[in-house]
């Protein structure tokens, strides 16, 4: 008898069970694991059988494999001590969203194919946006990440600039060099979504930035004004809300002015630092994105929703649909204008149901809990930055503006040379110790120690023993 049907309910129930007890577990440990994980490259593919398996397994063994074999070789992201990169969080609410989404396995490419999928993904976006105090009139949706949401933006703004590039393409005729503008210390999204459009890399234009890491205006200026001497077609400038090294927060309202002027699209890359306008006192982050043409904020950034979850808001939608809108017969539907098909937004045909964990994280926290736990997280990096400032053999290395802190160690006397490689030691024995995870920044060519904080469980004894951890590394590293 050949095999059918799936793994039976009352198993399911079971390992379903278990399953849940071990996150819960995880949730509660997850602190005692190592941050990185101390495994060489290949230490757990070889681990790993090389053939594909022939015969069923017991769940049983699978589960143990994925604690023996996989956890070991897991980074903890969700650690509280976790200060690298963006922090970010598999919340609990975010994961039984995420969970319930794998179960129901819709695919809301149409409206019809799950409604609720559609509807809630408009309604869910139409509450961020209330929440980060976007205006009414713009539509979101979500994309997997800041990368799509950047593409997906930039293809608006090439098809807004008229050159029939959905019909015609940009090869075997005569065009004028498209550009795209953004500061020095913007995302490499920009670069990879001017590859994925077929402008290329040339089509960026890195313009430079001022003391505080924004964008300089002038430089722009300048820039597009030579571009357009010298016959070459700017399209959009990228503007960032918090950029990756230092979380700067380019000049917007000055940004907007000069893409009015030029007739230029406006993408304002917020992935990171959107979610803190959710704070009253944040607000002014936002300034000038009123008038931008599209925004992208992460909630699976700095919102405590697990990866992936990024929302892209689109002035007018109808840009980006007339870029990517194709119908196949198949997927003909008869609601017409009255129901919103997703797959029209985007190069993606099939869509994960992830407005269900953005639903559930925002509805577990509300505005206020939210705002509490990013309020703290801004409180914890003012807090280490005035440690950082205190003390006479550390420097803070650029303003901190929500809760990333660059910084680096700088005994008295030592040449800049001296100082990246003191510091890049200490990194890397900080990092190999497993207590903690910090990321670095090159700032203006020297090495800077970055740590950011975003993790749910992260309070203020994580970042004390991290910073004694510093200290006593440092101290080590430097005899
Ligand atoms: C993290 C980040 C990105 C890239 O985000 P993905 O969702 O991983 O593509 C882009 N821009 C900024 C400013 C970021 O912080």
């Amino acid at each position: 008898m050949p095999a059918t049907g799936d793994m039976p309910p009352e198993e399911f129930r079971r390992y379903g069970h278990e399953v849940i007890d071990w996150i819960a577990d995880y949730f509660e440990q997850v602190g005692s694991y190592p941050v990185l994980p101390r495994v060489s490259p290949g230490d757990v593919a070889g681990q790993l059988p090389e053939l594909a398996p022939e015969e069923p397994a017991e769940m049983s063994e699978i589960l143990a494999d994925f604690r023996d074999v996989l956890v070991p070789g897991v980074t903890h992201w969700n650690h509280p001590a976790f200060f690298g990169y963006f922090a970010i969080s598999g919340s609990g609410p975010g994961v039984l969203g995420e969970t319930l989404a794998a179960a129901l396995n819709v695919n809301a490419m149409l409206w019809r194919t799950s409604p609720s999928a559609t509807e809630l993904e408009e309604r869910a976006l139409s509450w961020l946006r209330q929440l980060m105090g976007l205006p009414a009139d713009f539509h979101g949706h979500i994309q997997d990440t800041a990368s799509t949401s950047t593409m997906v933006a930039l293809a608006g703004a090439r098809e807004r600039a008229g050159l029939g590039v959905r019909e015609d393409g940009l090869t075997g005729r005569a065009l004028p060099r498209l550009r795209v503008y953004c500061s020095e210390e913007a995302h490499s999204v920009v670069e990879k979504s001017c590859v994925t459009l077929g402008l290329g890399l040339s089509a960026v234009r890195r313009v430079a930035t001022d003391e505080a890491f924004r964008l300089a205006v002038p430089a722009l200026r300048a820039a597009i004004e030579a571009d357009v001497a010298a016959g070459d077609l700017p399209i959009a400038v990228v503007a960032t809300v918090g950029t990756t090294s230092t979380t700067a927060v380019d000049p917007v309202p000055e940004i907007a002015d000069i893409c009015h002027q030029h007739g230029l699209w406006l993408h304002v890359d917020a992935a990171y630092g959107g979610a803190a306008a959710i704070l009253p006192e944040m607000r002014h982050i936002l300034r000038g994105c009123e008038l931008a043409d599209s925004l992208t904020v992460n909630p699976h950034k700095w919102l405590f929703v697990p990866v992936d979850c990024s929302a892209l808001y689109l002035r007018d939608p109808n840009v980006v649909r007339r870029a990517f809108a194709y119908t196949l017969d198949i997927l003909k539907t008869s609601e017409g204008e009255a129901a919103t098909n997703l797959m029209e937004y985007g190069p993606a045909l099939g869509r994960r149901f992830r407005a269900l964990k953005l639903w559930m994280v925002l509805r577990y926290f509300g505005r206020s809990g939210i705002a509490d736990r990013i309020r703290e997280h801004i409180r914890l990096a003012a807090l280490f930055a005035s440690w950082v400032d205190v003390d006479p053999e550390w420097e803070r290395m650029a303003p901190t503006e929500f809760s990333t802190v660059c910084f680096r160690y700088h005994p008295p006397g030592a040449s800049d040379a001296e100082l990246d490689r003191v510091n890049q030691g200490i990194l890397d024995a900080l990092n190999e110790s497993g207590e903690t995870l910090l990321s670095q920044a090159r700032l203006r060519g020297r090495l800077s120690l970055r740590l950011a904080i975003g993790n749910i469980r992260t309070a203020e004894e994580h970042l004390r023993a991290a910073w004694e951890l510093l200290m006593e590394t440092a101290m080590m590293n430097d005899g």
